[in-house]
């Protein structure tokens, strides 16, 4: 009896150790997960894209400013409650609307920070009318998109740029054609916590772009994988290990092999499109975007 209460106390006593652990996460509220001690990720819904937030004794860095005005105003509220100090550097994974639009709630004071070419993207696929439409479509967005305005990265780096910023070291790694005009991962060597960007997206099917190759593609999962990160957030879905770079390597293998024989049996790419069938990865979402991929693995495959 008396050992049972003992055991009773003790187990409570840890439990309670444990709760008070995970409950920074809790109080930021349901859209927030804590990756490890300074480190949390926004998101309203799986399908949305993830904010990133990383504290260091010498302010924050946050990994893009959330998928919509709403959650970038969700994310400074996190940040004051975190820490007393400034947003000091704000890394994009992509130049697109739905992980850079809330800059503007950021920035001054931080400074934005993409890969070259990533400014002239942003200006170029601006569409001034997105704004207002979400405003009329959820009238919630109001408030947070007040002082909106698109801001641009402030700091362009080429190939590789490290930030050395209190206690941690960031390291901001350029991919090259995976998915946007500028794609960044970010990567805490110290923490093994890696943001990767939207080169794979969580058993889902991918907008592949004119400008996308499968081989860059690749390339890069076999960078971030060569990393050895314990734990992988992708630019949209939730955080989780280096398995979604084997599941999309998988996909395209399959992907590859068999628009690769039908090129080789004389089928055209309109013919492929038609007749191709990827039953294994039925279940994936956005299958509408199949076709984009039909052409990336035809252009692998015919060598361009
Ligand atoms: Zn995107």
């Amino acid at each position: 009896m008396m050992r049972g209460r003992i055991s009773f106390v003790f187990v409570l006593a840890a439990s309670l150790l444990v709760s008070r652990s995970t409950l920074w996460a809790q109080d930021l509220g349901p859209q927030f997960k804590k990756i490890k001690e300074g480190i949390y990720v926004q998101s309203a819904r799986e399908a949305n894209s993830n904010a990133g937030i990383i504290v260091t004794q010498e302010g924050v860095v946050l990994v893009d400013s959330g998928h919509n005005p709403t959650d970038s105003r969700a994310v400074l509220e996190a940040v004051k409650k975190l820490t007393p100090l400034p947003v000091r550097f704000l890394i994009d994974t992509e130049v697109h609307a739905d992980h850079t639009t809330g800059h503007y709630v950021f920035s001054p004071p931080a400074m934005i920070i993409n890969h070259t070419g990533a400014g002239e993207a942003m200006r170029k696929g601006f569409v001034p009318e997105r704004m207002p439409n979400l405003i009329r479509q959820f009238p919630e967005m109001r408030e947070a998109a007040e002082g909106y305005r698109l801001v641009p990265p402030q700091i362009e780096y080429r190939d590789k740029l490290t930030i050395h910023l209190g206690e941690r070291t960031i390291e901001v790694l350029y991919m090259k054609n995976v998915h946007s005009e500028a794609d960044s991962a970010v990567w805490l060597p110290q923490e093994r916590v890696l943001f990767a960007a939207s080169v794979a997206i969580q058993n889902g099917i991918n907008i592949l772009r004119p400008f996308v190759t499968i081989p860059d593609m690749l390339n890069a999962m076999r960078m971030m994988k060569a990393l050895n990160p314990e734990i992988v957030i992708p630019g949209h879905g939730s955080p989780g290990t280096t398995k979604i770079f084997d599941d999309a390597e998988r996909y395209y293998a399959l992907l590859l092999e068999r628009v690769g024989a039908m090129a080789r049996a004389g089928k055209t790419l309109d013919q492929i499109k038609a007749e191709l069938k990827m039953p294994e990865y039925s279940s994936w979402s956005a299958q509408d975007r199949m076709p984009t991929n039909i052409e990336a693995a035809y252009r692998a495959v015919q060598g361009n």
